[in-house]
């Protein structure tokens, strides 16, 4: 118990000494939370900080991912300076090796990035990585990439300079003093109940590592982690390791590598670990360790001694077993949760929490104080994971496999093979007959493409799938194909203030008269997008909101959180419904087919009703994918009936990869691509659907933007080179300077090019040809203000 007593009310509680826990008190406390507190059940970093390897490696694959841990490598190596306590921050830098092609592609998408936003790396030869680690063996090394600012830290001390640095702007650290209960009233944080006392507050950082899904619970909120079993070999001095030597990777065989006290640390991210199951690590687990392994290990022993001859002679002093937690889906949680009020959870770390704490911990911080992140960090949302993931027999399944793919090459189109069917579309059957590969987006299992043989094999070349997608777009584009959108997340919103409701949160006007269909953006009071939605009215007090698959959770909970004073009703009929897009030339004769020519007669943007095979459906005129056609809502249990009709009648069904290839085409923009929450529409070139007249969330900002001529920063790309794969994330350059990055690439079957959105920091004028970086060779791109693809009377936004 701690001696000293604990404030009766703390503005923000952080729980949790670790790193996670030690950098958001800091950036609370530097940020001006200076009466913040951590509390922490035992000491600082005894939870799984104390054992960290520690490397922080910059190279990543998302911009903002990558922007995060610039900053922690900017963070820890002035914290000394800052704090007089020295973070044990060790700057030799890193080398990543690649032993087969694709590797090497991989890692030279990651220095093209990483170069892109101002982070030193660069490709060096086999024999250059040997100059810099002489005891590898790098016969078969073909190639690397050398990052000189990345570095190490000692976990512990860098904890100490921050909690030190905090301590010096007026925060509190109180140890011993576990945190036994969350007070919640009216679903928001009101205190915490510890060990030591109750403590009031406005808001709680849940930084309690692999103990945050059972933290968690303690508000009822959902966090779907789980820990691992995580393996380095400690061996004592070695031969030919003086001094401090760069973190050598290795992730073709699951190693990294560096030296500890001069001999060797060689951890490992084997293909399946072994999964802790919950309650198994209590809070007794106080600089804790799980037994050694060896079994499990051998393999990776094996690719170690290839890799480093003097292994076989080295001593060893420990194989260390440290807990981790994995997400499902690899990437940390960081925001306020949707269960309770003012809980922020900043945990799940998946084995990059040192790297990535710095810049986490000051998102986080960000997020408690200003309501969002420093920049977007969608990625991170806590609220992106169906509720489906929250149980532990998925978990239990999931984090070994997450586990084993945090070193996998980003390949396209990668999927992962446990605790999946989770979310069974209507269509599931007739879709697995036709061959499907199937993709799972927030527990869904949805088509990507049709005509399957075999499992595709992964690449960054051309995919296996390429003429099926073709094929696909061809079908949707010469006669009629079917898009099945029925994950969309879809909220009911009725009410008699369903209209001056949806006109505050909605930036489109939504006040048309019932039968009308409006594409809107959601913003937030910094006038960039919370989300975009297709609102459909159907009677004066009653509303069918269409949200992104994923986007459900997120939107609901923002939804709820502006209802206050409305008398509004909102509920999720997302499984209620099914959404089929009936697109292309011959949806109008389809749809006489089948019985509901009334279909023809709905104008765009417009929605009207109709039988299918005797099933009631509600059409609305519009399209994702540039071609005439009408998304069709049913009740998911007639699903079936319909889309047996209407391929009876001559459509094709078409996956994702189909859709986004004609999105790409039609310069439509996506959230989580071209929008997020650092883009308003004006820069997007969406500004013409917001209300002149104001009055919604974020119109003050939007105003503003125009004033100051802000113009649409997204632009289309044609790829020269036929054979050019762009992927996403790759940057632009113009005269060798950086210009900007693609977002959503794709191959334009109806233009016959590869083809890009992109956001450039600049305005480009149609016809400039620009260089696109992709894995160091530049390609050709021309830009397009405007769409590539755009056949006349093909509306997505009523003009
Ligand atoms: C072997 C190994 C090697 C690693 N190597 C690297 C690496 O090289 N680079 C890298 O970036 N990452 C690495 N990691 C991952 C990194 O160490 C973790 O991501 C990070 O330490 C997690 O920090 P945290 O603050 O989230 O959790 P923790 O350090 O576990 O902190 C959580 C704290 O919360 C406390 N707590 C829990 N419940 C309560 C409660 N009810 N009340 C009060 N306190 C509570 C616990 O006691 C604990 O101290 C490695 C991990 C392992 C296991």
């Amino acid at each position: 118990m701690s001696s000293k007593p604990l404030p009766k009310h703390a503005p923000v509680v952080v729980i949790g000494g670790g790193i996670m826990g030690c950098s958001t008190l800091y950036h609370l406390a530097k940020m001006g939370v200076s009466d913040a507190i951590l509390l922490e059940r035992n000491q600082l970093t005894s939870g799984t900080t104390w054992h960290s390897a520690a490397q922080v490696r910059a190279l990543r694959h998302s911009r903002n991912l990558t922007r995060m841990i610039q900053y922690s490598v900017e963070l820890y190596g002035q914290l000394e300076k800052e704090t007089g306590q020295a973070a044990g921050w060790i700057q030799k830098g890193s080398l990543s090796i690649a032993t087969n092609p694709d590797r090497l592609v991989h890692i030279k998408r990651q220095e093209a990035l990483a170069r892109a936003y101002g982070i030193p790396a660069h490709s060096i030869t086999a024999g250059e990585a040997k100059e810099r680690w002489p005891l590898m063996n790098a016969e078969d090394v073909l190639g690397a990439v050398w990052s000189p600012d990345d570095g190490r830290v000692s976990p512990s001390d860098v904890c100490a300079a921050l909690v030190k640095g905090a301590r010096s702007y007026g925060a509190k650290l109180f140890e011993k003093t576990g945190v036994t209960a969350i007070l919640t009233e009216n679903g928001r944080v009101r205190g915490v109940e510890t060990t030591n006392g109750t403590v009031m507050c406005d808001a709680i950082a849940l930084c309690t590592g692999l103990w945050s899904r059972e933290a968690g619970a303690m508000a009822g909120a959902e966090v779907p982690l789980l820990a691992c079993e995580h393996f380095y070999l400690l061996t004592k001095p070695v031969d030919g390791i003086t001094g401090n030597t760069p973190t050598l990777s290795d992730h073709d065989n699951h190693l990294y590598i560096r030296d500890d006290s001069g001999g060797l640390l060689v951890g490992c991210f084997e293909p399946m670990g072994k999964p802790i199951a919950p309650g198994v690590l209590t809070e007794s687990f106080e600089f804790g360790l799980l037994p050694e392994d060896w079994d499990h290990f051998e393999p990776m022993m094996m690719n170690a001694l290839h890799r480093l001859p003097a292994l076989e002679t080295a001593e060893v002093k420990m194989l260390l077993n440290g807990p981790e937690s994995f997400t499902p889906d690899g990437t940390f949680m960081l925001g306020e949760t949707v269960e309770t009020k003012g809980l922020f959870l900043g945990c799940g770390m998946n084995s990059v929490g040192v790297a990535a704490g710095g810049g986490a911990g000051m998102n986080l911080a960000h997020t408690i104080i200003h309501g969002a992140p420093a920049y977007d960090l969608s990625e991170a949302d806590a609220k992106r994971f169906a509720p489906v993931f929250n149980s532990v027999e998925h978990l239990m399944a999931r984090a070994p496999e997450v586990l084993g793919t945090h070193y996998d090459i980003a390949y396209p189109g990668k999927q992962f093979k446990t605790a999946r069917n989770l979310r069974k579309l209507p269509l599931d059957e007739e879709y697995r007959a036709a061959g499907a590969h199937l993709g799972q987006f927030f527990g869904w299992e949805r088509p990507l493409y049709f005509g399957k043989d075999r499992e595709p094999v992964l690449k960054f070349g051309r995919p296996d799938w390429f003429e099926n997608v073709r094929r696909e777009v061809m079908a949707a584009h010469e006669r009629a194909a079917i898009f099945d959108a029925s994950p969309f997340g879809k909220i009911e919103v009725e009410g008699p203030d369903a209209e001056p409701f949806l006109l505050k949160v909605c930036a489109g006007y939504v006040g048309r008269k019932p039968g009308s269909v409006i594409y809107t953006a959601i913003l937030n009071e910094r006038g960039t997008f919370e989300s975009d939605i297709t609102v459909q009215r159907l009677s004066e007090t009653h509303y069918r909101l269409f949200v992104g698959t994923n986007a459900i959770k997120k939107d609901l909970t923002w939804f709820s959180r502006h209802a206050e004073g409305f008398d509004v009703s909102l509920t999720d009929s997302t499984e209620t419904y099914a959404v089929l897009g009936l697109m292309g030339p011959e949806s109008g004769r389809i749809a006489a087919a089948v019985g509901a020519s009334e279909l023809n007669g709905i104008g765009y943007f417009k929605h009207g009703e109709a039988h299918i095979a005797g099933r009631h459906v509600r059409a609305a005129r519009l399209s994702y994918v540039g071609e005439a056609g009408w998304e069709i809502t049913c009740r998911s249990e007639n699903t079936r009936a319909i889309f047996k009709a209407l391929t009876e009648a001559g459509a094709t069904p078409a996956g994702l990869f189909a859709q986004t290839a004609m999105r790409v085409e039609k310069g439509f923009c996506a959230m989580g691509h071209e929008l997020d929450s650092d883009v308003t529409p004006v820069e997007t070139g969406l500004d013409a659907m917001t209300r002149k007249s104001g009055g919604f969330i974020g119109a003050e900002v939007i105003a503003e933007r125009k004033m100051a001529g802000a113009v649409s920063r997204i632009v289309s790309l044609t790829f020269d080179d036929d054979a050019a794969v762009p992927l996403g994330h790759e940057p632009l350059l113009m005269a060798g300077d950086v210009a900007g990055q693609t977002s959503t690439c794709a191959y334009g079957y109806r233009v016959g090019r590869p083809i890009a959105l992109a956001h450039v920091d600049r305005p480009l004028e149609t016809g400039s040809v620009i260089d696109v970086d992709i894995a160091g060779n530049l390609f050709k791109a021309t830009v397009t203000n405007g769409p590539l693809f755009d056949p006349e009377g093909i509306r997505m936004r009523p003009s």
